[in-house]
């Protein structure tokens, strides 16, 4: 039996790599530097886990940006607009000058565009296909690394992204082809990097293919039985371990048994049904080792090592224990670091500290379970199992998690709970006669620019160099200030601002009960970009308003709408990691009865229009389709909970970004808000399309700007999207208002861009 490591966080418990990319890339130190922070970093990680005990110790797993552009470069995919830096510029320069363009030295590229790797919040860099496409053996970095390991006398197991996977995760940049049609091209610089694994000594490969989680057709599934069968019958003597996560192979699974491959990884974490199918199945014989993915990759929780030890079992009765492998759900990557380092008792108390495990105590917990599963009289481990075991019960009766209003708040909850008064035509009349708003109402989607100087008072008052009083006074003047500006330019729907927000999710977890905070659980994001997402561990509720304050002052200040502004239910609960001893739709309803309550207090203040953004409902979507209306169900009615508490004449808003929109535009239209504004300008409107094709009833603002980018907007562009969007929808229903909330711009842009916003609604009015 061996424990596996899928992979390890490369950021460095410190953020050593992001502290060190962003130097390198402002020029405050060498290429040479950084290098050495990589191979420190990559040192480390392996020496822990060999120290711990990892039997197959991943090599490849570390990546300067993200683990797909490494592949870009190693199969020599680069993008003709980005080949010629070539010429002038260092590999790790063109490395970079993919990840992030290049604006310098007489160049003017583009980056490579970004996505969502999975349904993770990691980000990956997108490949780039052409017809004509060709591949070359660029880099050896996998090579490089196994090699730097063997130096260090540790054997790894490289990590790679399948040739299928890596495909099917890329985009074809012109017509007349398929990107699965280059498999062809792509299989022969594959084997070159295998070979030269071969020769270095590799003995087994880790090859990731997480598009088998996926709904895939023949195409994929044809690609996949190719280059399998081409592998094994040219390097019979090389193990491969087939690994796919974050879902169960589904109907997939039937294909892969009969792969020549030497292993499978299973994701039990996700999908523990999908072990008693392959043990089950006329296609396993046994054989094959089989990779059992035990511990949680993707949260924050210890491992109960008696649920564990019962899905082992159950394997072993047809695998014997050379074949049975330990091992996380998938690549650590997507968990914090070091729980070693979490020393604030404030943020993170100590009985919720023993509950969790980062990527270090995770390792560590392989380890425990294959002695327990080998040798159950060993004292460590039974020592180890023994505290699991009372951590666990601990836990489950811990009143710090419990709170019995809160649970029978959810039990009672009913349809009328999630259902407003009225149908949407009679809440607009008594809206209108209320708000008394013109035609092409403008407004803005919550948050202005958070200035360095903003964000120094946050971080002066954390650090205690002034009183709350000076804070908040600061807040005050901002908030002043952005409200008068509003006025003076002729906005209709004002916002307070979100001067007192750190980050959309964190302001609401650090005034909810049963959130607490890491001061060091960073996750890579993207790149360099880290987040430390909150810990949701246990019934959550509020005790007390947390925007009533501002938002009222705010309305105060004005006799326009002040907008309230809520981040609604089911994006706290995607940018959190959530507890597991509750199935995510219960938290979710617990957080929305929380900003429900929110909702009505805010009401019964005199604020008359409120936004509960979820810019996160799409990315909650399951991998496979057949889940997602379970998924949607819940995360409609939590919407729905939140926002159904009011009366008819008050006008509730919702915003999402980022989105497409055209197969989830009954559930959006479901939630039934009042007005929903949505990120449309860098489509040229293309999203509201889907809207359009449903006869969306309730009010739409499609986004007339788009706010990532400093350029301000010309009056006549903007123009030309409402009239299209007049085109499409009943003008009556339109705002008029910017993709997403303001934070990231400066100040002057920002004025100059609303006050050419509210010169265009003017005209409109004056059009129609
Ligand atoms: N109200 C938030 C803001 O304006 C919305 C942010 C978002 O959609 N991501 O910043
Ligand atoms: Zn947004």
């Amino acid at each position: 039996m061996k424990t596996n490591l899928l992979g390890y966080p490369r950021i460095g418990a410190n953020r050593a790599l992001k502290k060190a990319s962003e130097k390198y890339w402002q020029g405050a130190i060498s290429a040479e530097e950084l290098n050495q922070v990589g191979e420190g970093i990559r040192k480390e990680n392996w020496l822990l886990q060999q120290e711990v005990g990892i039997d197959m110790i991943p090599s490849n797993d570390f990546s300067f940006y993200d683990q797909v552009l490494d592949a870009t470069m190693t199969y020599g995919s680069i993008p003709k607009r980005i080949a010629g830096i070539k010429k002038n510029k260092s590999d790790l320069d063109l490395y970079f000058a993919m990840a992030r363009g290049l604006q310098q030295d007489g160049y003017d590229v583009t980056a490579l565009e970004m996505t969502k790797w999975f349904d993770t919040n990691y980000h990956f860099l997108v490949p780039e296909f052409t017809k004509d496409q060709s591949f070359e053996l660029y880099s050896t970095k996998a090579v490089d690394e196994f090699k730097e390991a063997l130096s260090l006398e540790i054997l790894t197991k490289p990590v790679l992204i399948s040739p299928v996977t890596y495909l099917f995760l890329g985009k074809e940049k012109e017509g007349g082809f398929h990107r699965m049609d280059l498999l062809d091209k792509l299989m022969p610089i594959f084997f070159e990097l295998l070979e030269q694994l071969i020769s270095a000594g590799a003995k087994y490969v880790q090859l990731d293919e997480p598009c088998l989680a996926l709904d895939l057709g023949d195409r994929e599934k044809n690609a996949v039985k190719k280059l399998y069968s081409n592998i094994a019958e040219k390097y019979p003597q090389l193990n491969i371990i087939l690994t796919n996560y974050f879902d169960c192979y589904g109907d997939n699974l039937e294909m892969v048994l009969q792969l020549p491959v030497s292993g499978l990884h299973l994701d039990l974490v996700r999908c523990h049904l999908q072990l008693d199918d392959i043990l089950k199945s006329p296609y396993f014989d046994g054989k094959k080792i089989l990779s059992l993915g035990l511990v949680d990759g993707r949260n924050v929780w210890m491992n109960n090592f008696e649920d564990s030890l019962v899905i082992v079992k159950n394997a072993l009765e047809k695998v014997n224990t050379d074949n049975l492998w330990i091992s996380g759900s998938c690549s650590f990557l997507h968990s914090p670091c070091d729980l070693d380092l979490e020393k604030n008792e404030e943020n993170l108390p100590g009985n919720i500290k023993q509950w969790l495990a980062f990527a270090k105590q995770k390792v560590k917990e392989l380890v425990v379970l294959k002695e327990l599963v080998l040798y159950p009289k060993s004292e460590w481990a039974i020592r180890n199992l023994e505290e699991n075991k009372r951590i666990f019960e601990a836990r489950k009766y811990s009143k710090s998690i419990h709170h019995p209003l809160t649970k029978n708040r959810v039990n009672k909850l009913s349809s009328k709970d999630s259902k407003r008064h009225n149908v949407f035509q009679i809440r607009r009349a008594k809206q209108v006669k209320k708000l008394n708003l013109p035609l092409y109402p403008t407004t803005t989607i919550g948050s202005f620019p958070q200035t360095q100087e903003v964000r120094s008072w946050r971080g002066r008052l954390k650090k205690k160099e002034i009183s709350l009083k000076e804070y908040n006074e600061f807040i005050k003047k901002e908030t002043e200030s952005t409200i008068s500006f509003q006025e003076d330019i002729g906005l209709d729907v004002l916002v307070h601002g979100e001067f007192e927000r750190n980050d959309m999710v964190e302001y609401f977890g650090e005034r909810l009960n049963g959130f607490a905070f890491s001061s060091y659980g960073w996750v890579q994001s993207y790149g360099s970009r880290c987040v430390k997402p909150p810990i949701i561990f246990g019934d959550v509720y509020r005790s007390k308003p947390m925007t009533v304050k501002w938002t009222s002052f705010a309305q105060s200040l004005t006799k326009k709408p002040v907008k309230g502004m809520l981040t609604g239910p089911v994006t706290i609960l995607q940018w959190s990691f959530v507890r597991n001893d509750q199935p995510r739709a219960t938290t979710c309803k617990q957080i929305a009865l929380a900003i429900r309550d929110e909702v009505k207090d805010l009401e019964q203040s005199g604020v008359n229009i409120i936004q509960i953004d979820e810019p996160a409902i799409r990315e909650g979507l399951p991998l496979r389709q057949e889940h997602w209306d379970s998924y949607l169900n819940w995360a409609v009615e939590s919407f729905r909970i939140s926002s159904s508490g009011v009366e008819d004449s008050t006008q509730i808003h919702t915003h999402m970004c980022y989105s497409e929109f055209n197969d989830i535009i009954k559930n959006i239209a479901d939630m039934d808000a009042d007005v929903i504004t949505i990120e449309t300008s860098r489509s040229e409107m293309e999203l509201l399309d889907a809207f359009v094709k449903f006869k969306y009833p309730n009010e739409i603002g499609p986004g007339v700007y788009d706010i990532h980018s400093a350029r301000i907007p010309t009056e006549k562009e903007m123009e030309l999207l409402l009239l299209k969007a007049t085109e499409l929808l009943p003008q009556e229903n339109i705002w008029v208002n910017p993709d997403c909330g303001l934070k990231t711009r400066d100040w002057p842009e920002t004025e100059s861009a609303l006050i050419n916003l509210v010169n265009v609604a003017k005209k409109m009015r004056t059009l129609s």
